[in-house]
């Protein structure tokens, strides 16, 4: 457990008496607000999900919006910039800030106002998805949006603009969120929505932190009239077959995704399996009050009712190599065939299990000391078959055929730095060694090439690889120098940084 730096260590400076009222530091002693100071006991290794690089950071946990404004008075004092991080499930180093304070949202996680005829919810940034979902469903409400993993807070998720496997239909998390408070540098709190500080609105959701720190966020739940979903899973036998399936169910569907057996090439390229699932109309579930309660919501810590999920990093690590995961995805995709088939099988699972099936599994610790790397690339609809083709093509003869490959479609939306556009992307995980390390990279710059010839978009929650000059090709100048204008507005000082930033913008 760890104590409240307002309250505790960090009281360290003691306010010194001089002469009369004032301080040493020229302070007024009506300022009595307590000093910070950097220690030791702060300094901490800090890296991303994927474990692919690390940082040693001065991590604080502020409790408190004084305990915030307090850190940037540190910052500025000892001439260090200031990061935010919500729960550090962003693959490479967007929310890390080496050498620098890292300030972790994690402890404001108050819910702070809750509406459950409108559906509306007031929460403070380090709210994760978990508990969000867990505290509105008994009303018969879940979030919009919700990412592959609940582990997420609310903060990270709108400082990146996260999407679902409902991004077509339902577009990013800022599209729900009605408004937020935003603390500046300075320390002053902007309320920002689609009717105030507009700007602000639509750059901060989506800029990675990069403008100010959310202190509160506003948002719009989903009436949902079951705690269970219907669900379709099928096998598909290559990519055209797969994205074929989602444009015929764009209109039917709530939600679609694709697993992508990354090994296979030809008429296979691109096999994999589909799921798609809706929600239940009224009156479809017999016992919606049971259904919607927690306990209908657990998500089996088992596989085959006894495998504990937690053994299985353990279990596949020898598989962790081409030929070992090769056969691993070739007796996934049979499975599917097998089970499923190429007309699916329906049943229904409730919303957790079809959305956090993975988090039982720690899979980012199968990759072992090298971690691993997400590279997710958005496609136009128009291009998107050819280009992942191709970059499944030249991953395999690269030799480093991605281990997990999802696709998803998505629709475009009004947020400055998005990554969303009219197409799919494709999320592709690739496993880093001391060996592969350079190659992994190389064929990264190869694939931007081609993802941007594409007209296609890239996503800092997932980026390691990126250099300036594509972030410049893909977003265009004028989008950059309007919100590089608004951080100087916002951040004068230039006070807020991270690794990423460092990386891609400076
Ligand atoms: C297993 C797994 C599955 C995932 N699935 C998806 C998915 O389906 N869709 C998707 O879009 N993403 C997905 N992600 C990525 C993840 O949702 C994003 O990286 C998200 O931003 C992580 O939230 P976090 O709270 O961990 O934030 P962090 O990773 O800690 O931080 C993310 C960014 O937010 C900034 N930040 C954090 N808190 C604040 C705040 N209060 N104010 C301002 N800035 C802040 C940080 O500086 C950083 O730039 C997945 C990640 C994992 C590990």
């Amino acid at each position: 457990m760890v104590s409240d730096p307002t309250k505790t260590q960090e009281r360290t400076a003691t306010p010194t008496r001089t002469n009369g009222n004032r301080r040493q530091d020229g302070r007024s002693l009506k300022d009595a607000r307590p000093v910070l100071a950097l220690s030791p006991e702060r300094i901490e290794p800090v890296s991303g999900w994927g474990k692919s690089a690390a940082s040693t950071s001065h991590v604080y946990r502020p409790a408190t919006i004084e305990g915030l404004r307090g850190l940037f008075r540190l910052a500025r004092r000892s001439g260090l910039t200031v990061g935010f991080r919500g729960t550090g499930n962003s693959y490479g180093d967007a929310a890390q800030n080496g050498e620098n304070i890292l300030v972790s949202l994690s402890r404001m996680n108050r819910i702070l106002g809750w509406d459950p005829v409108s559906g509306v919810i007031r929460v403070e940034p380090g709210v994760t998805v978990e508990r969000l979902w867990q505290y509105v469903l008994g009303d018969g409400w879940w979030p919009p949006v919700v990412t592959g993993t609940m582990r997420i807070t609310i903060g990270g998720g709108a400082a990146m603009n996260v999407h679902g496997k409902n991004a077509w239909k339902m577009g990013p998390i800022g599209d729900h969120i009605l408004a937020f408070d935003l603390l500046l540098p300075s320390g002053e709190i902007v309320t920002c929505s689609r009717e105030n500080n507009r700007d602000l609105f639509f750059a901060a959701i989506g800029g990675f932190g990069m403008l100010g720190c959310f202190t509160s966020l506003t948002m719009q739940m989903k009436r949902v009239h079951s705690g269970l979903l219907q669900v379709d899973a099928l096998a598909t036998r290559n990519l055209p077959e797969m994205m074929a399936y989602f444009e015929r169910h764009l209109d039917d569907s709530d939600y679609l995704v694709g697993w992508i057996d990354a090994f296979p090439g030809e008429k296979h390229l691109g096999r994999g399996q589909i799921h798609r699932a809706v929600y239940l109309p009224p009156g479809a579930d017999p016992d919606p009050a049971g259904t919607l309660r927690l306990e209908a919501q657990q998500i089996p810590q088992t596989m085959m009712g006894f495998f504990p999920k937690l053994w299985l990093p353990t279990f596949m690590r020898p598989f962790y190599n081409n030929l070992g995961w090769r056969m691993v995805c070739a007796a996934k995709y049979m499975a599917s065939r097998t089970l499923e088939g190429l007309e699916g099988k329906q049943y229904r699972e409730p919303h957790a299990h079809f959305h956090f099936l993975l988090d039982a599994i720690p899979f980012n610790n199968v990759y072992g000391p090298g971690g691993m790397i997400q590279y997710q690339a958005f496609i136009p609809h128009t291009a998107a078959e050819a280009t992942f083709s191709r970059l499944l093509a030249l991953q395999q003869e690269a030799g480093l055929p991605n281990y997990l490959s999802v696709l998803k479609r998505h629709r475009p939306d009004p947020f400055l730095m998005t990554h969303g556009l009219d197409g799919y992307s494709l999320a592709m995980d690739f496993h880093i060694t001391g060996r592969n390390r350079a190659r992994v990279v190389k064929l990264a710059r190869e694939m931007d090439d081609i993802v941007l010839a594409a007209g296609g978009r890239f996503y800092f929650a997932k980026d390691s690889t990126l250099r300036p000059e594509v972030v410049q090709a893909y977003l265009g100048a004028d989008t950059i120098t309007q919100f590089q204008a608004l951080k100087q507005r916002c951040d004068p000082d230039g006070l807020v940084e991270t690794n990423l930033w460092r990386r891609l913008f400076t």
